[in-house]
């Protein structure tokens, strides 16, 4: 990696500053924001590497250009790994990113005009369910389920009934801060009822199924959407998984379908994610990740704020932050302040909008890949509450930069690697 440095300080010092002060910011400060993660120095190798130069439109032995009998192996490397690790018959790890692997099962599984039911967006769902500002929601007609008021959490007769009501072609599992399980075997008989196909979209949780401590939606779904970027901890991507007979229009979904040349680079880094979430030190990772969330929660909860649900299973959790009297918005520009990074939410049934929120959305990926254990979560716990608490403290919010400082680099992010 070291000549790599040198070139781009000879030819672009202004970019290279750009890298080295991103570099630092990472170092500095505390991110718990649940989509986001490290890739390992072996993820950044691969997808650094000169396999960013070849053209490979097609698949392994089916391209449509010469010399691809290389990245052909990496194709077929990654493929292997995704179906092992997940247990699936069929993987295609070409899409550039989670809302193209929903892009790909959507032109799989219906056709223009067709039904899809999502999670509601305030509820947890995704801007790539069918968003009227989304493309997907163009091309598709979509119909919504919630979260019950009360409970806050999925309700599946509720569910099974919207479904009946709506007869949807396809039911889509999964969301970006939905902190609960989810009953995938409950969602396929559901779909079934219906006449449905079900996708799971596991963008945000595939590293926690890869890791044994989630549901896991691969015997229950048709089809199963996922990033690399998230708990997976790989290069920023995504991947789809199916049964074997879905194969061939899968492949042709993905190209000609949405895209062109897949990244062979990325691709290679993607097997080298799913070799490390074989081992038994991500199954460690995994369940530390959960382990950590639960703890912070509990910490949060016990400094009497309110955590959507009443708590979490997963990655991630919501703090309602309403009661204090501050916006989602505030409280993220507060926690910014004090060199914490964690984004705004809309909650279940917010009356704020998208850009103010009454939700702070906090994930433990990031702060578990730096090393952090549950113990170190009481103290972020604290300092977390204190400054939501005090938000308009500068004091506060002077005292707790320094403390987040110390304690940001007494884990380093990369500690055998200087950039
Ligand atoms: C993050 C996410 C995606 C999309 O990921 P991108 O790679 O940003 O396109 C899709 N679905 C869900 C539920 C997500 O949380």
């Amino acid at each position: 990696m070291g000549s790599l440095w040198k070139s781009l300080e000879n030819t672009d010092p202004e970019v290279l500053s750009i890298v080295q002060r991103e570099v630092a910011r990472e170092k500095e400060r505390i991110n718990l924001i649940a989509s986001e993660n490290y890739a390992p120095v072996s993820v950044i190798e691969a997808q650094a590497s000169v396999l960013t130069n070849k053209y490979a439109e097609g698949y392994p032995r089916r391209r449509y250009y010469p010399g691809c009998e290389i990245v052909d192996d990496a194709e077929r490397l990654a493929v292997k790994r995704a179906k092992e690790l997940f247990g699936s018959e069929y993987a295609n790890v070409q899409p550039h990113s989670g809302t193209q692997a929903n892009m790909v099962v959507y032109m799989c599984a219906l056709s223009p005009g067709d039904l899809m039911m999502a999670m509601d967006l305030a509820c947890g769902g995704h801007l790539s369910h069918g968003s009227h500002n989304n493309l997907a929601g163009r091309i598709y007609g979509v119909c919504h389920y919630g979260v019950n008021r009360k409970s806050e959490c999925l309700d599946y007769d509720e569910i099974s009934a919207i479904a009946k009501r709506e007869k949807p072609k396809l039911i889509i599992a999964g969301g970006s801060s939905y902190p609960r399980q989810i009953d995938f075997a409950a969602f396929a008989e559901i779909a079934r009822s219906v006449g449905a196909k079900l996708l799971v979209d596991m963008a945000h949780f595939s590293g926690l199924v890869a890791g044994k401590v989630h549901s896991d939606p691969v015997p229950h779904a048709d089809f199963v959407s996922s990033t690399t970027h998230k708990t997976l901890r790989g290069p920023r991507g995504g991947f789809v998984l199916s049964r074997a007979n879905y194969a061939e229009i899968l492949d042709r979904s993905v190209f000609p379908g949405i895209q062109g040349g897949p990244f062979m680079n990325v691709i290679a880094a993607k097997a080298v994610c799913f070799k490390e979430a074989m081992t038994d030190d991500f199954s460690i990772y995994a369940k530390t990740i959960v382990e950590n969330a639960k703890a912070l929660c509990e910490k949060v909860i016990s400094e009497g704020l309110r955590a959507v649900s009443g708590g979490t299973d997963t990655h991630l959790f919501l703090i309602d932050v309403r009661p204090l009297g501050i916006t989602g918005k505030e409280a993220q520009e507060a926690l910014s302040h004090a060199g914490i990074d964690a984004n705004m939410n809309v909650l279940p049934y917010d009356e704020l909008p998208p850009n103010e929120t009454g939700g702070l959305r906090i994930g433990t990926p990031a702060v578990t890949s730096r090393g952090m254990k549950p113990g170190h979560m009481a103290y972020l716990g604290e300092l977390i509450s204190n400054v939501l608490k005090n938000s308009k403290s500068l004091s506060v919010i002077e005292k707790t930069k320094r403390e987040i400082f110390e304690l940001a680099r007494s884990f380093p992010i990369y500690p055998d690697f200087e950039q």
